[in-house]
Parts: C-alpha cells; sequence; structure tokens
C-alpha cells in the first residue's frame, strides 16, 4: 500500500523536551507534524505562576547553542526570567587538588549555560507546540505496534486508532519502545549509579559559578546556581550511597551535600526533597532505519557529569528539522538518503560527548594513587592551558 493524503509527514513518539522542541522546528518547517505520548502533554501551573518559592529540583544546564535553537522556535522567549540564572564560571575540582576553572567572559560568551527548572521548559514548548499549525499532539496514549509499509510507517495505539506518516521518530526516552518496536537491540548500560538532585537555600553568594567535585569515593557533585541565594545539585552516585541520601531528612542531606562541598558557600538549608534518576549509558551501532529516526535520550545515553544530554537532544533536533525543512525535490520526509544525512550529521558530536563523558566517568572511578595523581595533574596542566581549556568546552557551548 502506497501513502495516501492523510499521512502526516512525520510521528514522533514522546513528547519529552526532544520530541516537543523537534515537533515545533518541523512545524515551522512546514511539516505535517503527529506527537504522542503516553502521558498528558500538559503546561505546569507552578511554571506559569512564575513568582512562588516553589522551586522544580529537575534543572537543566542549557548550552548556549540550545538556548539559541529555543530562541528560534519562540519558546526561549516564554520562559520566566527571573527564574534563569547564567553560570558565568565553572570551577572543577579533581579527587586529589587537581582543578580547572572556566570562564564565560575568557571565552567571549554572555554565560557558560543557562540554568532552567525543567517544568518551566516544559512548559514553554508545550505552548509553542499547541500553537504551532500542522502539528497535532495525541496525548495520552498507548502506542501498540507500528508497521511498515510501502512509502509509510503506520503508528498503531492500543484503542485501535492508526496513524500512518513518511517517517517515525523515536523521542521516547533511553528506554525507547520505538527503538524496540524497530528491531534494534542495544540496551542501555547502566552506571550502576542514580543523580541525586535537590534545591538548596545558601549562605553566601554563589556569583555564578557553578562548583563540582570528582569525589575520592568515585561519586561526582555538582553544584548549579539558582537564581538568588540558592542551589540546584547533581550528586552522581553509586546506587547504595544515592538511596542513602534520599533517605536523609531535610536537615542532614543538608549538611551532607554541604559537608561533601568542602562547605564552599557556607551552611545549606534544603528547600526540595531529594529526588534520584537512574543513570545509563547508550551508544547505538545507527540512530536511523526504515522510515525510522530516533533523536534524544532514545538515540543516546550520556553521564550527566558534563549536563549535555538534553543539548545534544536539541542538537538532534535542530539537524534533522533543518534537514528535513531543505529537503526540496526529495519531498518524502522518509527518504532514506534524508535520514543517513542526519545519521551522519550527528556521529561526531554524539561521539565526541560520549567519549568525554564516559571516559571522565572511568578515569575517576579508578581508586589506584598512581592513576589518582596522574588524573590530577592532568586537570591542572589542561587548566594552565589558555587554547586546550577552549577546545574542551567548545562542544558543551554548542
Ligand atoms: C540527574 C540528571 C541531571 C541532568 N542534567 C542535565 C543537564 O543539566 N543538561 C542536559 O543537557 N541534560 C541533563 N540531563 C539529561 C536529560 O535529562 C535528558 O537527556 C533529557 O531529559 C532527555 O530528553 P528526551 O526528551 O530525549 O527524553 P525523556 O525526557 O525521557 O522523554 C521521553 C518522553 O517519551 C514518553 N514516552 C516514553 N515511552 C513512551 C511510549 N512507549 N509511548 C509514548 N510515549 C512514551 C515519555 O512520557 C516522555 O514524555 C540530566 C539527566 C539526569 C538524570
Amino acid at each position: 500500500m502506497s501513502a495516501d493524503a492523510g499521512t502526516r509527514d512525520v510521528i514522533i513518539v514522546g513528547a519529552g523536551l526532544v520530541g516537543l522542541a523537534l515537533a515545533a522546528a518541523l512545524a515551522r518547517a512546514g511539516l505535517r507534524v503527529t506527537i504522542a505520548d503516553r502521558g498528558n502533554v500538559a503546561t505546569s501551573a507552578a511554571a506559569r505562576d512564575a513568582g512562588g518559592e516553589d522551586w522544580d529540583q529537575r534543572v537543566y544546564a542549557i548550552s548556549p547553542g540550545s538556548a539559541c535553537f529555543l530562541h528560534s522556535l519562540g519558546a526561549w522567549q516564554l520562559l520566566p526570567v527571573e527564574r534563569i540564572e547564567p553560570i558565568e564560571a565553572m570551577d572543577v575540582r579533581g579527587d586529589a587538588g587537581g582543578r580547572i576553572e572556566f570562564s564565560a567572559y575568557e571565552l567571549g560568551e554572555r554565560a557558560l549555560a543557562w540554568i532552567v527548572e525543567n517544568r518551566a521548559l516544559n512548559t514553554a514548548l508545550v505552548r509553542v507546540a499547541r500553537n504551532a499549525p500542522g502539528l497535532d499532539v495525541v496525548a495520552p496514549c498507548t502506542p501498540a505496534s507500528i508497521a511498515w509499509r510501502a512509502g509509510a510507517a503506520e503508528l498503531r495505539l492500543d484503542d485501535g486508532r492508526t496513524i500512518s506518516a513518511r517517517l517515525i521518530v523515536g523521542a521516547d526516552g533511553v528506554h525507547s519502545w520505538t527503538r524496540a518496536e524497530a528491531g534494534m537491540r542495544s540496551v542501555p548500560r547502566g552506571y550502576g549509579q542514580s543523580g541525586v538532585v535537590a534545591n538548596f537555600a545558601i549562605e553566601r553568594a554563589h556569583r555564578g559559578r557553578a562548583l563540582q567535585w570528582f569525589l575520592p569515593d568515585g561519586s561526582v557533585l555538582a553544584w548549579l546556581p539558582l537564581p538568588g541565594r540558592r542551589i540546584s545539585i547533581v550528586w552522581s552516585a553509586p546506587s547504595a550511597l544515592a538511596a542513602e541520601l534520599t533517605a536523609l531528612d531535610a536537615a542532614r542531606l543538608a549538611a551532607r551535600v554541604g559537608e561533601a562541598g568542602g562547605h564552599e558557600l557556607g551552611a545549606l538549608t534544603a528547600i526540595t526533597p531529594a529526588a534520584a534518576f537512574e543513570l545509563s549509558f547508550l551508544k547505538l551501532p545507527s540512530v536511523v532505519g526504515d522510515r525510522l529516526a530516533l533523536v534524544g535520550d532514545a538515540a543516546h545515553g550520556v553521564h550527566p557529569l558534563a549536563g549535555q544530554g538534553v543539548n545534544l537532544g536539541f542538537g538532534d533536533a535542530a539537524a534533522l528539522a533543518a534537514i528535513l525543512g531543505a529537503r526540496g525535490p526529495v519531498a518524502d520526509a522518509g527518504a532514506a538518503i534524508l535520514l543517513e544525512r542526519y545519521a551522519r550529521r550527528r556521529a561526531g558530536p554524539v561521539l565526541a560527548m560520549q567519549a568525554v563523558t564516559d571516559g571522565l566517568v572511568r578515569l575517576f572511578d579508578v581508586r589506584a594513587s598512581w592513576l589518582r595523581v596522574l588524573r590530577n595533574r592532568g586537570m591542572r596542566a589542561v587548566g594552565a592551558v589558555g587554547p586546550l581549556k577552549r577546545l574542551l568546552a567548545q562542544p558543551a557551548l554548542r
């Protein structure tokens, strides 16, 4: 059967941040898009009423490149400015005296990244997607199967509805149903760690500085600046430590986090409970298939120590939308030549980020004392050479 007039250009399975951004970008480029999610696709009341003291402990460090992409979609402008904090400097410490400092000023940037709450970003992207012409939102729904036919792929929902499109995009996270349905067998490799997140009020001003420690137990603690005297933390910790941290009461958690960070910002007071997210690595032989493309965590899993997962996903969305938007005489959005172009364009940036983040996790997970000395010396050496530091920072900025 060949595709008929009711066939969409693209169906996106998964309306997380990456799926939503892709949907908005494709609709702007004039494609007919359906986005489907098993959950509700809704704006958050707390994000709309942005004045409150209710802070989301799930935050992202959004790179200048991602901010620019979100701006092009009209989403960045919808974020409440008073809830965004620029990272102006970053201070990374090794587990035996190693140290690298990055400064936005030195790198010629306004900010190294912007700290944005998850629900504010979600709300902005949902508003953009809901208002985009040619974009249908189907949620909540349960995808049941995908059938590949001549000229189109067909998504069947468990309530019997079917939607067909030239291209199916899996944006449904690291344990992607779409990926499995397409017969791609790769499974994420757990790090045996969870990312523990929580927000704190701080005694001393952070002055736009993010702090990160590679701790002797192999865990990585990041303090990210929030507006005012507040920080958000991501403590990538072995599962047992993560369970211990999330079970602590507010005062003990604040004391523990403050101590792990050498009381750099004075006394801490917890302003949210802690939550933990399992961390996994995923590398696929290919992110495309027959009328199929994967984006975001469905396409790659990276450790959050560099705060780059969603940034990589936005990079996927920008690249795929640009390629499909400029497809010219190749009208079929699922044409293999376009998908290969997408896969090629994303292979380099994704591989580079995975090599750096996974390499750092492995390097700091080894307890041998000679390696400890070496890696900390290495950090100091890189920190002392401006051009090398700039080279290291560029992929994260873009
Ligand atoms: C602790 C922690 C801190 C992080 N910090 C940062 C950071 O500072 N900066 C950064 O860039 N990245 C960060 N990341 C990574 C970032 O969270 C992820 O890369 C990003 O959320 C992935 O977005 P996504 O849209 O690809 O997938 P997801 O957010 O997983 O969204 C998937 C969507 O698909 C839907 N879905 C799933 N299965 C189905 C199905 N079968 N049918 C229909 N819908 C389905 C889900 O409901 C969801 O809406 C961090 C991660 C962790 C764990």
